[in-house]
């Protein structure tokens, strides 16, 4: 036996017909790489079928002019160039070379890569980027592929380089992915691209008038543009013991790793780990822990986990799901005292663990731009260009509140594509283009083998019209007020979630 894949579908390089596509869509080979082509109106393309982001099938996903957008995450590439034109993925896919003669269409070779050049108006000299995160990341890679020739410094507190948040509390926290996996760049790759990333390192101040950051250390640094993508922090638990160093929460790669080796630890004594918090971290920390064979108890006051944000339907759902997993729920209770490994709920109820894990919403880091008296509003005010108060400073990603054109609100969310896609308009827009922020706001959470999606931003609804079924894993909720909808949440109905985009972005 060997576990060689086998290259997919017809041998492209003899030929087939226009006959043979399926939706427009046919998946082929050439030696052993896997082709994906496209029809589009008058021509084919063809172009490697995995998303580079999480390796999605883009056979299986939404083809929207001459654009592929996956199904599992929504990246968006071009089909002519294979550019990564929308967040999660940001590394371009190869496109071949398509031969066409009448019906007959023949693939033999790669295309050679071309490095679009871009012109820009006068750019600055020296941008400048708080926050090593979703939105800095992207933003610092999307002014190199805009052709920024200028000085980048990127400075985080954190003692990372930028990794894939996400990932800390699914399959990297589960054992399921090596660490390698988490970086979205090796950290020698910044070098290579000229961006100077000073990791432990905090930006202490903005001065907007002298234009300048002063860090932590004393240092003054000064920008022509700003990015502030300080992101969030988990809240605290603000109880009696909550210092303990077994008491935990859950936003960086030093976070992941301490609730791995705690969780490692505790194997040989009660195995027990305590979740405090229904919200999508804890659950997916919940599940994490499960598969490393803890056993779990979540700890939350409402009654349902997820229900404001995702409805009675799915909350059931939710609950369930974690529950078939083994996880045990105490729900309408709370924490009243953690006294060592002891924890006592409001309730009255005791219960022992050798980990605990917080993950009671996070709160944007919004200090340094209070400081600068940017204007703020339960995060940074920005406007539709995502500029703050001060001309010149940008914000993206969990810090910013943005006037969103499909809710008609000033919304702040706490999703991972957005930050990026945020953090690559910044960049466009410190670049002196004028791009309105007006992407329909998008997450995924993941629990086991369900993942659930969500487009669209809805903070109170009239009615869930719900299709299919939720309990069989295979349902399209949507979310109406007035009659319209405002947002969709969906599980294995992937297709139909890019097409809810879709129609959100055209105003429908
Ligand atoms: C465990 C976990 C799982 C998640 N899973 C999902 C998911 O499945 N789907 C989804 O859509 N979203 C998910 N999210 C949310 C998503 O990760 C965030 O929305 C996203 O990271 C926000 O990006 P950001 O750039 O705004 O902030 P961050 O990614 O938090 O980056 C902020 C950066 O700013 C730095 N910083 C802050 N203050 C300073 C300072 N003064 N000086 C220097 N540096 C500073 C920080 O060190 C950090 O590098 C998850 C979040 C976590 C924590």
């Amino acid at each position: 036996m060997t576990d060689e894949k086998k290259p997919s579908g017809p041998d492209l390089t003899r030929g087939v017909s226009l006959a043979d596509f399926k939706d427009g869509k046919l998946l082929g080979h050439v030696g052993d790489e896997d082709v994906l082509l496209v029809r589009l109106d008058l021509e084919v393309v063809a172009i490697e079928p995995h998303c580079s982001h999480y390796h999605g099938p883009l056979a299986e996903g939404l083809v929207v002019n001459d654009t592929i957008r996956c199904s599992w995450h929504h990246a968006c590439f071009s089909l002519r160039t294979g550019e990564a034109l929308g967040p999660p993925a940001v590394n371009a896919l190869s496109v071949w070379e398509v031969e066409q003669k009448q019906d007959k269409i023949v693939v033999r070779r790669k295309r050679r890569a071309k490095a679009a050049p871009r012109r820009r108006a006068a750019a600055p000299d020296r941008i400048v980027i708080v926050g090593g995160g979703a939105s800095g990341f992207a933003a610092a890679e999307m002014l190199r592929r805009e052709g920024f020739a200028g000085a980048i410094t990127m400075f985080s507190d954190d003692s990372a380089a930028p990794v894939d948040r996400p990932n800390l509390s699914k399959d990297y926290l589960a054992g399921n992915a090596p660490e390698e996996w988490v970086w979205l760049r090796p950290e020698e790759s910044y070098k290579d691209a000229g961006i100077d990333l000073r990791l432990n390192t905090r930006v202490a101040s903005i001065d907007p008038r002298d234009r300048s950051v002063r860090l932590e250390n004393g240092d003054t640094v000064l920008f022509d543009r700003l990015l502030l993508a300080t992101g969030a922090e988990p809240v605290k638990l603000q109880i009696p013991g909550d210092e303990q160093p077994h008491v935990r929460t859950l936003r960086s790669l030093a976070d992941s790793r301490a609730i791995i080796a705690a969780a490692d630890n505790a194997k040989g004594s009660t195995k027990r780990a305590l979740v405090i918090g229904a919200s999508f971290i804890g659950l997916e920390v919940a599940a994490a822990l499960r598969a490393r064979k803890l056993e779990v108890h979540v700890i939350a006051p409402e009654e349902r986990p997820m229900e404001r944000i995702l409805g009675r339907e799915m909350g059931d759902f939710v609950r369930s799901l974690h529950e078939q997993n083994g996880v045990n729920f105490h729900l309408g209770d709370t924490v009243a005292r953690l006294d060592g490994k002891r924890v006592t709920l409001k309730s009255g109820d005791v219960i022992e663990a050798d980990l605990m894990v917080a993950g009671v919403g996070v709160r944007p880091r919004v200090a340094l731009a209070e400081q600068a008296g940017l204007a703020t509003d339960r995060g940074v005010t920005v406007d539709a260009y995502l500029e703050s108060s001060a001309p010149g400073i940008f914000a993206a990603g969990d810090i910013a509140r943005w006037p969103d054109p499909h809710s008609a609100a000033n919304i702040r969310v706490e999703h991972w594509v957005v930050a990026e896609r945020q953090g690559q308009t910044a960049a466009r827009n410190m670049l002196g283009q004028r791009e309105r922020y007006s992407a329909v706001p998008f997450f995924w959470s993941q629990h086991y083998d369900v993942p659930i999606n969500y487009v669209g931003h809805a903070e109170a609804w009239d009615d869930i019209k719900i299709e299919g079924s939720v309990a069989a894993k295979d349902c399209l909720l949507q979310y109406r007020k007035n009659g319209r909808v405002l947002a969709v949440a969906s599980i294995y109905r992937d297709l139909d979630s890019l097409k809810a985009e879709l129609a959100m972005e055209q105003g429908g």
